[in-house]
């Protein structure tokens, strides 16, 4: 394998991206000249050294010298509630919408329809989550409203159960506003906000 193809297959492991669109991006790069490449090696090299996971809630973070992200570290969110997510995207339209105050936990990819494990992912970082957070009262559970993201729903209650039936900590859902299908990344701040209000 020469360093195109060796490369062309780092590409293939990006989501959504197929051989042939890999190849057309090592094209690319032999085409952009060494400014470009060197900006794009210095850029994932800045990526590795800065950007850190938030040991509690799990999301990405610009270092900041601590082990958690701004929000994990911010007193004035109440620990009362915790809200689990799919991405980080999803994560940024909640806090764009301005209709959320608590903490946060996210799983960081779906429960594949064909995994029927019974497990989530990042399962014992949740678990140990809701077990560090004492004075939880409510966790909501805020998935994209498509088969999978039902799915995942799912089991997640199954895994979290137990958890909140001992300590009487309620389960909610995001409620009406958000149409099927629907990616909580591209829902607008409208419809995040309404749906977080009528959660049942
Ligand atoms: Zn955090």
């Amino acid at each position: 394998m020469n360093e195109a193809e060796k490369l062309a297959t780092l590409f293939e492991k990006f989501p959504g991206i197929g051989p042939r669109q890999a190849r057309r991006f090592v094209y690319f790069l032999l085409k952009s000249g060494n400014e470009y490449r060197a900006n794009l090696e210095q850029a994932v090299h800045d990526l590795t050294q800065n950007i850190h996971q938030c040991k509690d809630c799990q999301r990405y973070y610009a270092s900041n010298g601590n082990n958690v992200c701004g929000l994990c570290d911010n007193t004035s969110r109440t620990s009362s509630q915790l809200l689990i997510i799919e991405k980080d995207a999803d994560l940024d339209s909640i806090e764009k919408s301005e209709a959320y105050s608590g903490k946060y936990f996210v799983l960081g990819s779906g429960v594949k329809l064909t995994d029927d494990s019974g497990k989530v992912p990042r399962q014992a970082q949740l678990l140990s989550q809701i077990a560090n957070q004492q004075e939880l009262t409510e966790i909501i559970i805020a998935m994209p409203t498509t088969t999978e993201g039902e799915h995942t729903a799912q089991t997640l209650i199954n895994t979290i159960r137990p958890l909140t039936d001992e300590r009487n900590i309620t389960i909610t859902m995001l409620g009406r506003g958000l149409s099927t299908g629907a990616e909580l990344e591209y829902a607008d701040s409208a419809t995040l906000k309404s749906a977080l209000e009528s959660r049942n």
